[in-house]
Formats: C-alpha cells, structure tokens, sequence
C-alpha cells in the first residue's frame, strides 16, 4: 500500500503550533515510508476563513522546511463532491433533514444542562412524517441534513500511537450535523466530519495523523467510512502540547503560531527540531538533528501517549546552538530587522563592518535573535545608562587606576584588536598587583554600563574602533 498523508488546516487563524507538529509528523511519517504528502485547506467556514491566513499558514509550512507533494487543495473549490456525498447518505435512509430551530436547540441544550445531563441532540427529527416534514417547509424552515449514529455500540480502532482506541457511539452527541442549514430541496455547506471523510477518501490518504483532540471525530468519522461502504484509513492521533503547568497550549501563554516564534527571533531549523521532540524521540537519544536526519529513524513506536510538556529552556537551548553556528555573514542581516525595530542608527553599507563586528561579539551569547536588541545597546549606541551594580563596581578600591591604565594602554597600541585588548589586562593586572577578575568586571561596567553581557574582549574592541571607548572610561574615571 502507498502511503498517502495529509495536513488539513482551516484558515481561520496564523499557523498554529499544533498543526506545526502535526505537519511535522506527517511529513516526517511520509517521507520516512517514501509516501506523498498533501496539504488540504478546510476553508468551508466562509466567515471564518481568511486567504491571509490560508498565505501565513502556506509560508509557515514553508518556512520550516515541510514541503508537501500535491496540492494546497481547497475544500471551498470541491463543494459538488461533498452535496453529492450527503445525497448519498440521504438516498441509504443512513441521513436525514432536522428542521430545528437554534431556539429549540437552545431549549433542548437547557434543560439537559439543567438535568445534569451531556449535552447531545435528542434526534428528535430522525422520524419526522412526510406531514410533519411539510408543515415545517410550510413555516418556511430551513435544514440541516443529520447523520444517524445509533446509541451503544462501541467504535474501536487500533491507533498507532494509543495502541487500541475505543469510543462508545452513545458518547457522541447524538445524530451529527454533516451539513449547514439550507432551503428545502437544497444542501448546505458540509460540516467538518462530512467533509473530511469524502476528502480522506477521493485523495486516497492511508494513514491519517493529526492531535488527539480529534479522536470523538475520529469514531464519528469510522461510521461515515462504513456509511460510504468505505475501507478505514490507520490513525494516529499525537500527544497535546501543554504549557509548562501541564494545561493545553493556549492563547493565554503568548506565543502560540508559528509566526509569533518566528518574530520572537526562533530559526527554523531549531522550531522544526523542537517540534519533532514534542512527542517524539530518536533512538540514540540526540536531542539535535534536522528534520531530514530525523525521518530516516521516524516511527510512530517511539511517539509518546503524554502529552508533551513545552519546554522553553530546551527551545531555546536548541535555537542558541543554530544561532552560534551561523557565520556572520548570515547572522548579520537576520539581526538587522531587530536593531532597525529598536530604533539604532546604522547604514548597512557604510556600517558593515562595524555591524559584522557586533554580530560576531553578540552572536555566541544569543539564544533568541529578539535578545540582540538589549544586547547590543551599549554598542549601538551613543550613550549608556549605568545601572546602580555598574555604578557600584566603579566606587570600588582600585578601580580608577585599573581603569585609567586600561585607557592609557589602549591608546598606546599601535592597532587596538582582541590580542591587544588581552595584553592590555594582563599588563595592567600585573602592574597594579589587582585580580584579573576586577579589571574585567570594571571594564565592562565603564564600558557597557552593565555587570554582565557579551564577551568583554570583544565589546571594548568593537567600541574601541567606533571611537566610544576612550570617552566611556574617561567617564568612569572621572
Ligand atoms: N481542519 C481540521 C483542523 O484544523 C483538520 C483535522 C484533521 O486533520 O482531520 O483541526
């Protein structure tokens, strides 16, 4: 059997993080079996879908390296497939029209709530006479079509990540909506579970991969496959994402689509490897690889039932590691966004080698490209606040001198690079018989007005050959 998987987001928001690690399983699962990858858009809620975010979920995909083999496929252009597909089920007796009203429905939903009871509809129309079905016509009401599911019978299937699966048919909610309310005689836009099974089917998908909050749809969607007399694909339904208190994932912890990491200053390779490790690990226990490395060894064997906990230390650790490898060159213009957003002054072609030398200084000490902002302040710019420990390690004993030898020594080279800078410390640790340590530290505090950041070395250098150096620590002396 050719293995056929797919992504079927709905544009009804940016590139979820989800449905990013759902893709990822995908392609990983379809590139590992030699399989084909489709992309499908489920755009069929007209007012909630959007073709910017249909671009921003196609970019994201992108982006991150997933490439997809056929399509993006759009469910609004194959609507003729789903009306003839719920004519079938109506034609079996297997579906039927329900006439009612939201208020009745509302009714319904409130007096189950008040009973205590799950809210389901009571299939209160599945027997309807031709005389009831008239008058309600006659009321000029509309319809939805409704799918019969029979209370008590157990709907099992054997997952490949939860192993077996089952569902009772009488925890469903009653006979399903499969398609929107329209005028009698007429079909109106299919509803998700309708939609997705003729999709599964007319694009031959054999291996169906996607989050487990879908497993409810899942049973519902094996009784559509037997309604349609239709083999049933294999699923695979993934482990949740939760945030760090082991919630699900949610908008209410900041970052949740791809493109909010993406600004944050994530790189690609580093979010595709974090979310390959949300659920799944290799063998060998490397927690670094490229998404290419990882489908040679993929399997649904080695994916977790638990729900993967997101881990911003480990995110972050690995976004560093891309980040610190990158030459200057390509680093260069990936922090030059920030720094504009920020508000610095440069000119990227008098600049650059002034820039290049602020990116190689930064870059080693990034994790997250958004840092390079506050991290480069002292660098960029003209002037520096001093924070109160900066201010407090210049009233320390020794300082000044340490600090004005320092100046004298820097000015005196010939050409003040890296090596000078180092001979300079020693001298002037030797000189004065103080800690290597107290140099460094006062160093930086004149220079950067700060404690901690970069490497100092560096940072004087760069600052050095700006002309911001020798005023800073003429500051600090005086
Ligand atoms: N459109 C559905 C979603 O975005 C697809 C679910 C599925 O993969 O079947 O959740």
């Amino acid at each position: 059997m050719s293995v056929r998987v797919r992504l079927a987001p709905s544009p009804t928001g940016t590139l979820h993080i989800g449905t990013a690690r759902t893709a990822v399983f995908n392609w990983l699962f379809a590139r590992n079996q030699g399989g084909t990858f489709v992309l499908r858009i489920e755009d069929t809620d007209t007012e909630r879908s959007k073709a910017e975010f249909t671009d921003n979920i196609l970019e994201g995909l992108k982006w991150l390296g997933l490439d997809w083999d056929e399509g993006p496929f759009f469910q609004s252009q194959r609507l003729d497939l789903y009306e003839k597909a719920v004519r079938e089920l109506l034609d079996k007796g297997l579906a039927y029209c329900c006439y009612c009203t939201p208020e009745e429905l509302e009714e319904m939903r409130a007096a189950q709530r008040a009973a205590k009871q799950a809210p389901r509809y009571d299939n209160r129309h599945r027997h309807l006479t031709d005389e009831q079905r008239a008058a309600y016509e006659a009321e000029g009401r509309t319809a939805v079509v409704r799918f019969k599911i029979d209370d008590d019978r157990e709907i099992a299937w054997n997952d490949m990540v939860r192993d077996r699966v089952s569902w009772n048919t009488s925890d469903l909610g009653g006979d399903m909506a499969i398609s929107r309310a329209a005028k009698p005689g007429e079909v109106g836009q299919p509803l998700y579970n309708l939609a997705v099974v003729v999709d599964d089917l007319d694009m031959k998908i054999s291996h169906v991969i996607r989050g487990e909050d879908h497993i409810a749809n899942t049973a519902k969607q094996i009784l559509l496959y037997e309604a349609f007399g239709a083999a049933v694909p294999e699923f695979a339904h993934t482990p949740l994402i939760l945030n760090e208190k082991g919630a699900k994932l949610s908008k209410r912890d900041g970052v949740t689509s791809v493109s909010d990491f993406q600004a944050k200053g994530y790189t690609a390779p580093a979010i595709a490897n974090y979310m390959t490790l949300l659920g799944w690990s290799p063998a060998d226990g490397e927690e670094r690889f490229m998404l290419g490395d990882a489908a040679e060894q993929f399997s649904f064997d080695r994916v977790n039932k638990a729900g993967a906990k997101f881990d911003w230390d480990k995110l972050n650790w690995l976004n560093g590691q891309v980040l610190h490898e990158l030459p200057v060159e390509t680093l260069l213009p990936m922090l030059v966004p920030y720094w504009k957003e920020a508000g610095y002054r440069f000119d990227l072609d008098t600049d650059k080698p002034w820039l290049e030398a602020i990116a190689a200084t930064i870059g080693p000490s990034l994790s997250v490209l958004s840092e390079a902002v506050e991290m480069s302040r002292p660098l960029m710019s003209d002037a520096i606040e001093m924070s109160e420990k900066a201010q407090g390690q210049l009233a320390m004993e020794n300082v000044s001198e340490a600090l004005k030898l320092s100046l004298e020594k820097s000015q005196a080279a010939k050409s003040f690079d890296v090596a000078a800078a180092k001979k300079a410390i020693k001298e002037v640790t030797k000189e004065l018989g103080v800690k290597k340590g107290l140099v460094m530290k006062s160093l930086r505090a004149a220079l950067t007005g700060e404690l901690s950041g970069p490497d100092l070395i560096q940072s004087w250098v760069v600052l050095h050959q700006r002309g911001l150096a020798v005023e800073r620590l003429q500051a600090a002396i005086g």
